[in-house]
């Protein structure tokens, strides 16, 4: 008797969303990754109950083709990449076909969807099966409501925390997003409540003033460097306004945070002595470089990322920032140390 078969492709998208969607955080990452790659300018997040019960994205983005709906359900299915050659030149945020194929494997998603006002598409697919599809008129876009997550993998549900941690969670991302993508208009709302909301006029520190504060925004200092592999830009805080961990520090690479310890590191050697112990600057850094030189298939997440000049982007972003510092009148460091 055999004994090695095939897991079932139920089975498998329920494998596969254990390494994607970790949390509701995740569902909304992956929805609203998907909606930045369809072009939309306008993106719309709904969380109830910290997503576990209802997590809802609408944009107004490019849509899906009637006949694409079911495949892109299937695991490995995607429109961004088709040969080995683009897997190593990405310019989207996906590129695995995973994300759709996961979440509707652990949730009850519905999706309306038009590339076009008029006949679009609605899909119910839940724990993976596709229960129906029918037209209707719609506006331009895609909408994706994702339900009752995790509602067939008690395990994951378990694990999830508290719904004001798992909301935290879903801040961060959207910030991190927001912050990437200046030129989309963002909004989260929490219920009824919106708590996050930015302009998407494509002004950077406008949208730092719509998730941090008019105040920090404007407190910051800009920054622009380049190199030939590198372009950067942002803004950062004086060193007095500092705070106590690295997590206002977000980098994004061609627009995609990502999360890079050595760069980080050479960022905050910038300020040299000037920061106490301790403390970190706020900052926002955008790194514009040819998508040959970054390896995104790291990791199922995305947010690692392997890049062939580390150490020369690290030497810019303490270059600039020195360079940057030295031209405000500062305390001299000395005085710090009274
Ligand atoms: P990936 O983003 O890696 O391609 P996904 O599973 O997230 O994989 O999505 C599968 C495909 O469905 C995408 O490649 C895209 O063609 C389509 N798609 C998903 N979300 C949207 C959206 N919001 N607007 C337009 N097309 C979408
Ligand atoms: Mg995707």
């Amino acid at each position: 008797m055999p004994k090695i078969h095939q897991l079932s492709t139920t089975l498998s998208n329920q494998i596969s969303a254990g390494e994607v969607i970790e949390r509701p955080a995740s569902v909304v990452k992956e929805l609203v990754e998907n909606a930045i790659d369809a072009g939309a300018t306008q993106v719309d997040v709904t969380v109830e109950e910290a997503g576990l019960k209802t997590i809802k994205v609408v944009d107004n983005g490019s849509g899906i083709e009637p006949d694409d709906v079911p495949t892109a359900f299937l695991r490995h299915a995607t429109s961004k990449i088709a040969t080995t050659r683009d897997l190593f030149n990405v310019h989207s945020l996906g590129f695995r076909g995973e994300a759709l194929a996961s979440i509707a494997a652990v949730a009850d998603v519905t999706l309306a969807t038009a590339t076009e006002p008029g006949l679009g598409t609605i899909a119910h697919i839940k724990g993976g099966k596709m229960l129906d599809q029918h037209s209707e008129g719609l506006r331009k876009g895609t909408q994706i409501t994702v339900n009752d997550l995790f509602y067939n993998t008690p395990a994951r549900l378990k694990y999830v925390q508290s719904q004001n941690t798992e909301l935290n969670h879903i801040l961060d991302i959207i910030d991190r997003l927001a912050l990437g993508h200046p030129e989309i208009a963002f909004s989260l709302k929490n219920k009824d409540r919106v708590v996050i909301k930015t302009a998407g006029t494509n002004d950077l520190q406008q949208t730092i003033a719509g998730i941090y504060s008019v105040a920090t925004a404007k407190s910051m200092l800009d920054f622009q460097g380049e190199d030939n592999d590198f372009r950067i830009h942002g803004y950062t805080s004086l060193p007095d306004t500092t705070r106590s961990s690295r997590n206002y520090i977000s980098l994004m690479i061609n627009g995609r945070y990502i999360k890079n310890y050595q760069l980080m590191k050479a960022f905050i050697a910038g300020y040299g002595s000037k920061l106490m112990v301790g403390r970190y600057p706020l900052a926002v850094i955008a790194v514009e470089m040819d998508p040959l030189l970054v390896d995104v298939n790291v990791h199922p997440t995305k947010q690692e990322v392997r890049l062939s000049k580390e150490d020369q982007l690290g030497a810019l972003l303490t270059a600039t920032i020195r360079e940057r510092l030295g031209r405000e009148n500062l305390i001299p460091d000395a005085l710090h140390n009274l």
